[in-house]
């Protein structure tokens, strides 16, 4: 079946299901998104992006954003960054406290919101937040190949108001001797960086460098690149990566928002967006969509199709 009807199908399919999941409620302002909504992208090796559903509405990325400062504190620091933050699974929910404090304020890894902090903490580097924060939307647009990328600052704000975890993470972490900036700078990049707006088709296209495709400029050497998607694999999904490995078979990022992305190297950088969570704080029909198309394509880096 030629991909576009596959992307149609798997639209036409999500569309007429009623189990969508729950919207993310913790964060005031995505409280009030329609949960009727669902779009797919993918950008091709061949540089076309085919797409379907609500694959132009822009939603807000929140954790998907964690890789791309991943990738900005890797170009900047290189390794050095894995003295501040480790590279194994969790095991637990995104902002959990417990393994922090066993582990003296050393977040298991860059995705669980502790060790995204940690990153951004290293990219911020007594630097202006506004400064990163423009390096992030640089990297973004020129990633995507889109000038139309931008923040939310209303989701920021939100965000801003109600995230006391994050605070507390933060803090522990400061008090451990895991942060360089003060939190609160630390933690307004990283509020601000959640809060970025994609479409499916913008995420899709700013995540071709990390399928390996050509992208002009390059973002990344191909052996970060080759790291970073371990990464997503055992850790994308926090204590739901080794489900989503299981079903899905690719390396992805998933987002409170509802967004995923997911790369099949050499092939495909795909995104989808749904708003409905599942237990784990991953879009559910996102997740269906994905292991529906990797089962349809036989994309999974585990190889066979079906
Ligand atoms: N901004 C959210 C938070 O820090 C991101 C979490 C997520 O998307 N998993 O709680």
């Amino acid at each position: 079946m030629a991909l576009q009807d596959i992307l149609d199908r798997i639209a036409a399919a999500m569309a007429g299901t009623t189990d969508r999941g729950t919207v993310a409620t913790y964060i005031p302002e995505l409280a009030r998104i329609d949960p009727g909504q669902f779009g797919i992208a993918v950008a091709l090796d061949d540089g076309r992006v085919l797409s379907a559903g609500d694959a132009a509405v822009p939603f807000s990325i929140q954790s998907v954003s964690k890789v791309f400062m991943l990738a900005i504190a890797l170009g900047r620091l290189g390794d050095g960054l894995w003295t501040r933050v480790g590279r194994e699974p969790s095991g637990q929910a995104f902002n959990s406290i417990l393994q922090l404090e066993m582990e003296k304020g050393h977040p298991r890894n860059p995705f669980i919101n502790a060790g995204a902090i940690v990153v951004t903490d290293a990219v911020l580097a007594g630097r202006m937040p506004r400064e990163v924060l423009a390096e992030l939307l640089g990297f973004l647009r020129a990633a995507s190949g889109d000038p139309g990328i931008h923040i939310n600052e209303a989701v920021a704000r939100s965000e801003t108001a109600t995230g006391f975890l994050n605070v507390a993470l933060a803090n522990f972490m400061r008090a451990h001797g895991n942060m360089q900036n003060p939190p609160e700078r630390s933690l307004g990049v990283y509020f601000h960086q959640c809060a970025v707006e994609m479409t499916c088709v913008q995420l899709a296209l700013a995540g071709r460098f990390l399928a390996g495709l050509p992208v002009s400029p390059p973002m990344l050497s191909q052996a970060r690149v080759r790291r970073i998607n371990a990464l997503m694999m055992m850790c994308g999904h926090y204590d739901a990566s080794g489900e989503f490995a299981y079903r899905v078979g690719l390396p992805g990022k998933s987002g409170v928002g509802g967004g995923i992305l997911a790369v099949a190297p050499g092939r495909a950088s795909v995104a989808v967006w749904s708003p409905g969570l599942n237990s784990r704080g991953s879009s559910k029909l996102g997740t269906e969509a994905m292991e529906r198309l990797a089962r349809e394509t036989g994309w999974s880096v585990f190889g066979g199709a079906s």
